[in-house]
């Protein structure tokens, strides 16, 4: 069969650019999408604008609702969504079946879903509804990234609080609120020191901050994966005795169950053509951009 092209989205020498490339072949063990709508992430404004290491010709994008075109697991037409996280097969975890501990990341690690055809491990497909819109669906991956907040050790009894007033903190904060606990939103410390039970950081404070908020012998719930390290103040933490989490992905089949019942109209923007990404990086790097979505065919 004839290599058939396509459009895709890829980091540059300097900043992203689209290119028409040929589409992907196919691996052993993975099944071709046919993108339909994906959401621009942080990452992917990280991974353009050179803060994220990611090599050159890299197809970016990892928060994608797509339709199947091959696949071992599900008929042509599916739709799905997929985990960006790809399992490597060669460590413990994979080897006993849990989540892989070095596992490659879409659209960073392995090309991405700003394209009009992705290939990507089975194992990451996850079937969505066709009750949801195209925007939720695509808008899986960070709510499953937030929900993974449930897998710390915290409780309805216990006082807690999100560090951040950023479209993740809120989508963290939503989703703490359905499931029944006792959450805030802080921007800052200001005079709430020492006040929470956990505090969930999320890269929009210094880590001191968290540090300062919780009680002594508090719980930090670490979830953000910011590009590089960051400054951690261990006295303080020592003296405190304070615990920390890190936490990453809650399963994508509970994301998708909680999706439709989720509060997320303020939160979702407007979907542009893959051509017109430069706009929508530019709007997604505003604080307060809802999330903005790039859609191949162009509509
Ligand atoms: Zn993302
Ligand atoms: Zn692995």
């Amino acid at each position: 069969m004839a290599a058939t092209m396509m459009m895709a989205l890829c980091r540059a020498r300097e900043g992203a650019v689209l290119e028409r490339r040929p589409s992907p072949t196919l691996a052993p063990g993975e099944a071709r999408l046919r993108v339909l709508l994906a959401g621009v992430c942080r990452t992917d404004l990280y991974a353009a604008n050179g803060v994220l290491p990611v090599a050159i010709g890299r197809v970016l994008g990892h928060e994608v609702v797509a339709e199947v075109m091959t696949s071992s697991r599900f008929a042509a037409g599916t739709r799905v969504t997929v985990h960006p996280w790809i399992g490597c097969a060669r460590c413990a975890e994979c080897q006993n079946g849990t989540e892989c501990s070095s596992p490659r990341v879409l659209g960073v690690d392995a090309d991405g879903a700003f394209a009009e055809e992705l290939c990507i491990d089975d194992a990451c497909l996850h079937q969505v509804p066709r009750e949801l819109s195209l925007r939720r669906a695509a808008y899986i991956e960070p709510i499953a990234a937030s929900m993974a907040v449930l897998r710390a050790p915290i409780t309805r009894a216990q006082r807690g609080v999100v560090l951040g007033t950023g479209r993740i903190a809120t989508l963290t904060t939503r989703i703490l609120e359905h499931e029944g606990f006792d959450i805030c939103q802080l921007a800052t410390v200001a005079t709430d020191a020492g006040a929470f039970d956990y505090v969930i950081e999320t890269n929009e404070r210094p880590i001191a901050d968290a540090v300062a908020l919780v009680k002594a012998r508090g719980l930090v719930v670490l979830k953000s994966r910011p590009p590089a390290s960051v400054p951690f103040d261990l006295a303080t933490a020592v003296k405190k005795q304070l615990t920390f989490v890190a936490v990453a992905y809650a399963p994508f089949g509970d994301a998708l169950a909680l999706a439709p019942n989720l509060d997320l109209d303020d939160l979702l923007g407007d979907v542009y053509p893959l051509e017109r990404f430069a706009v929508a990086f530019e709007r997604a790097n505003e604080v307060s951009s809802p999330k903005l979505f790039l859609e191949p065919k162009g509509g």
